[in-house]
């Protein structure tokens, strides 16, 4: 299934003075009644009615199809003069309904235009105003990137402001004409990594600047593909700033320092600044949280090179900086689907990751019917013993139906299950499961092994590795980290575990809502085990929590309709619809 939904602007039909419309404007306002109501119903055939709350406004209880309320925030996108098209991509559309550029040679990545065929459709829809942000995007990067003259003279600018062509008053500033950049640092596991990586690139889309990615170790090389064409996203080696993923809160060059100072924004802005996202960037005075407001963007706006370094998924962060909203709307019109869409576009594993991916999948899921991922990661701050987290998997996914029970002891089903190697079985179930440990892979197995499901399914279970602890410094050890994660995506039902990013970035991928774990209260299983997650957008853990016309602390999980709370670590917040 796959339709453009494109609707005409509706005319700006206008009201006379005492609030009534005018007779000329009658009927382009009915016209655009009778559009809306016509698209509404053609997504309803094209959705399905898969009825859902909308969470539109404080307090607003009102239920619309999922589809209906991509039409209607096409419509009022639309009315604003934006460019509403709409479009969910056709099954094995290579391209992604125009998310991806064609302009990619097919063998140099393989997963690039492979991955999607084996995750299930996704019903997001894309504007095409994202789609053509991201080619604009790519032409950018080409006239920028590494290797190109504007490269040389923008690096060149770094190392010797003084002896760029510009005049005085703005000797380090990059002219107007100039390329913009922002370099961005890795920092913690490799979810927390994708995460942040996202948001900068659409701080970059944003902002008018090429994102580069700072590879210090091995760790991450032969990880992901360039998601680029015709030029690299790498950082070359010889970049005059050094020991960037040393920057910290007390590196001089940073956003709260110099704010603190009382610099930037000035007329001759540094050559370069440093926004610190890790975090603990909330604490302190001076402190990096002014990114999320007006001041702080005023500051970075004609900085010629930006810095970054962050292990948080800050781009909901985005949505209250004021001068953002209009062009967000533009590009997610629904807002619940802004990693969805960015992930799937950057994040191509490499060739050998990929080999991994499709070795597993060939020899464990490939043949059943119905895969469902389990992700087990625990955290010390949520301790819990691994009976008690294995009870509270096993009654979660029994009581929402994710995975069929099993048998009881002594039952006759036990007797008639003696035979029923002869008997074909009525569904072929993989149960992907993933995590450091290995101890719930044998608990489940066991559970099916020794009992049986009780309808007579065949319930496979597999566990691709169990590697004790983290270790992020290491490129295998990621590379294995990012084969689980798609292999995840590719799951029918996910059930993963609360404030996990590398949760968040598989169900992000694969565009499902997961049942969530929630964490353990007093070091118990809660009550109950599970919630369906409201939305498939990944948690801002640590939001700035700060009121920019005020100066003081705030509560960023009330200061914007799309921007609440999220369910499974209370202090962050989400991009909810
Ligand atoms: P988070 O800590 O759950 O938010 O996720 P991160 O991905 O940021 O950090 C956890 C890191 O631990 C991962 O990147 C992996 O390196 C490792 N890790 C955690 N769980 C798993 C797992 O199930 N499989 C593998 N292979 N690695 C894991």
């Amino acid at each position: 299934m796959g339709a453009w939904v494109g609707m005409a602007a509706a005319p700006a039909h206008g009201k006379t003075k005492s609030g009534h419309s005018s007779s000329s404007a009658v009927r382009p306002a009915r016209l655009a009644v009778a559009v809306t109501v016509m698209a509404v119903l053609l997504m309803v055939v094209l959705f399905g009615a898969r009825w859902t709350p909308s969470s539109a406004g404080a307090g607003d209880t009102s239920w619309v199809t999922a589809g209906a309320r991509v039409v209607i925030n096409a419509v009022s996108s639309g009315q604003q003069g934006a460019d509403p098209v709409v479009k969910v991509a056709e099954v094995h559309d290579r391209l992604l309904g125009g998310l991806l550029s064609p302009d990619f040679n097919d063998s140099s990545c393989l997963s690039r235009y492979r991955a999607s065929l084996y995750r299930r459709q996704s019903f997001h829809v894309l504007s095409s105003h994202l789609a053509s942000t991201l080619r604009r995007y790519e032409s950018l990067h080409r006239l920028c990137g590494p290797g190109t003259s504007a490269y040389e003279r923008a690096v060149a600018r770094l190392r010797s402001p003084s002896s760029s062509n510009t005049s005085d008053d703005d000797a380090a500033a990059a002219p107007p004409s100039e390329c913009r950049y922002l370099v961005w640092t890795p920092h913690a596991g490799l979810g927390n990594r994708m995460l942040s990586l996202t948001s900068a690139f659409l701080y970059a889309l944003l902002t008018g600047r090429v994102l580069l990615f700072h590879r210090p170790g091995d760790d991450m090389r032969d990880l992901f593909c360039e998601p680029f064409p015709g030029t690299t996203w790498i950082l070359p080696e010889d970049f005059p700033i050094r020991g960037m993923e040393r920057f910290g809160i007390h590196t001089r060059e940073s956003l709260g320092n110099a704010l603190g100072r009382g610099e930037g924004g000035g007329r001759a802005p540094p050559p370069w600044m440093y926004v610190h996202l890790r975090h603990d960037y909330t604490r302190g005075g001076a402190s990096d949280r002014l990114f999320f407001c007006d001041d702080g963007q005023d500051a970075l706006r004609r900085v010629g090179w930006v810095v970054l370094l962050s292990d948080n998924y800050f781009l909901p962060g985005l949505f209250l900086i004021p001068r953002f909203e209009r062009e967000l709307s533009l590009m997610f019109p629904r807002r619940d689907a802004a990693f969805h869409h960015l992930g799937r576009y950057l994040f191509h594993p490499s060739n050998t990751v990929w080999g991994m991916v499709m070795r597993y999948h060939g020899s464990y899921l490939a043949r059943a019917e119905e895969r469902v991922g389990i992700q087990v990661r625990t955290f010390g701050w949520a301790p819990i013993s691994t009976d008690d987290l294995y009870g509270q998997i096993v009654s979660c996914a029994h009581g929402e139906n994710i995975l069929p029970r099993v048998r009881e002891p002594g039952s006759s089903n036990a007797t008639a299950a003696a035979t029923t190697g002869a008997r074909q079985p009525a569904t072929r179930k993989a149960v992907l499961v993933v995590s450091l440990h290995g101890e719930y892979y044998e608990k489940i197995r066991d559970l099916y092994y020794e009992r049986g499901a009780a309808g007579g399914d065949a319930v496979s279970v597999f566990q691709p590795t169990n590697l004790g602890g983290q270790h992020s410094e290491e490129r295998l050890h990621n590379q294995k980290a990012l084969a689980e994660i798609m292999l995840l995506s590719f799951s029918d039902a996910v059930l993963t575990s609360a404030a996990s990013t590398f949760g968040y970035v598989s169900h992000g991928l694969a565009g499902l809502r997961p049942w969530v774990l929630m964490s353990p209260v007093r070091r118990r299983a809660p009550n109950p085990p599970c919630r369906l997650a409201a939305t498939i957008e990944p948690c801002f853990h640590t939001p700035p929590h700060y009121d920019c016309q005020a100066k003081t602390k705030g509560d960023n999980g009330r200061t914007v309709r799309h921007v609440r709370h999220c369910e499974d670590l209370s202090d962050g917040v989400q991009l909810v619809e």
